[in-house]
């Protein structure tokens, strides 16, 4: 979806690192408990060095909630992010994404449009009543309100087994339709012991989604043909490179991978999966990692005593992640120091109540 962010003036558009430094430290002083900022683990360490609190995306929703005293929460993160937080957070609480353009460009993948025409094609072909749909959190809002609105729920990379046994057990003849990205639906899938005969890929710009009648009469799983650019990058080759680099190392890998990286990395599960294995380990483990860059250093960072790599040496970072930078943070500070709130992220009311259905679904179940 595409968002236009405003040019910012020149006095931040073309100031310097040490000026931004100041001006963010400046604004953060003087806007003392009323601000808090969260720092999503993807962002870059000049970004992170301000966060109140860095986590992942539910994580820094659940802590944007518990801040009641913080009157302007600044989601360093991606827009979908800032507007499961909106939903989360209370009617006078103000959540701020500093660039708009960050989003995030699986999101993108699927809207609602497209989510509603492949609900009706499927309203013909099965009975309606089986199907359960589950968005990845990694969606925009109108599509948690679409899911909470037809009985689904919301999952996480780290609950997506859970929620996903939740709507299985809800009559034998569930069927689950997933979106927006078809790697964590299918390595879930594949976890709970399906495989390839029980799913199907939904391509929204293809007719039945590219299957016939009988192909979506017969799959227990219609994953939507959605990815994560940065995850899908990483291959087997990269596995084979690193294995053969260092024989006693670990394959750590995020659960947006492919199928077959999945099946072949020694683990596999969230970022904070990932964070939590790393930090657990001992010194002089050897790990090889298949999440973002910016993460996989920071860990090199924190964790000097252990060998941690990425996956693939010619991974970029999550280009959308990356637009939130020191001078977009320091301009939507300095104008809430003059009391004006700018890139405020709003879920309308009606879409605000049906999302909050889906996503307190998820919290019940796990
Ligand atoms: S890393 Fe992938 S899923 Fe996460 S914000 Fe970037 S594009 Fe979206």
């Amino acid at each position: 979806m595409f968002r236009m962010q405003k040019p910012l003036p020149p006095e931040f558009s073309e100031a310097g690192d040490s000026f931004l430094i100041e001006s963010i430290k400046r604004s953060k002083e003087i806007l003392g408990e009323s601000l808090f900022i969260l720092g999503h683990h993807y962002q870059r360490d000049d970004i992170i060095q301000f966060a109140d609190a860095r986590g992942d995306s539910l994580a820094l929703s659940k802590l944007a909630a518990a801040q009641t005293a913080a009157k302007y929460i600044v989601f360093c993160g991606v827009h979908f992010m800032a507007e499961a937080a909106d939903i989360l957070t209370s009617d006078d609480q103000i959540v701020i994404l500093p660039d708009l353009n960050a989003g995030c460009s699986m999101a993108d993948m699927a809207n609602i449009d497209q989510v509603s025409l492949c609900w009706q094609d499927l309203e013909a072909i099965v009975d309606i009543k089986n199907v359960v749909p589950i968005t990845y959190i990694n969606s925009a809002a109108n599509l948690k309100a679409f899911v909470g609105r037809y009985g689904g729920s919301v999952c996480t990379s780290s609950n997506a087994q859970s929620v996903v046994k939740w709507a299985l057990n809800k009559s034998e003849n569930s069927k689950i339709i997933f979106f927006p990205d078809q790697h964590l639906g299918r390595n879930t899938a594949y976890d709970l012991g399906f495989n390839e005969n029980d799913m199907v890929v939904w391509d929204p710009h293809m007719e039945l989604g590219g299957n016939d009648k009988q192909e979506l009469a017969d799959a227990k799983f219609i994953l939507w043909k959605g990815h994560c650019s940065i995850h899908q990058r990483f291959s087997t080759s990269n596995i084979a490179d690193f294995r053969k680099q260092y024989p006693n190392g670990q394959v750590i890998v995020h659960p947006e991978c492919s199928h077959d990286v999945v099946s072949e990395a020694d683990l596999a599960g969230s970022t904070d999966y990932i964070i939590k294995t790393i930090t657990a380990a001992p010194t002089g483990a050897i790990f090889g990692v298949g999440t973002e860059i910016h993460l996989v250093n920071r860990l090199a960072t924190e964790h000097p005593d252990k060998t941690i790599v990425s996956l693939d040496p010619l991974v970029c970072p999550c280009a959308t992640m990356f637009r939130i930078d020191l001078k977009h943070l320091a301009w939507i500070l300095n104008m809430l120091t003059k009391g004006t709130v700018t890139n405020q992220i709003k879920v309308e009311k009606d879409i605000q109540e049906f999302a909050k259905l889906a996503l307190d679904r998820m919290l019940e179940i796990v």
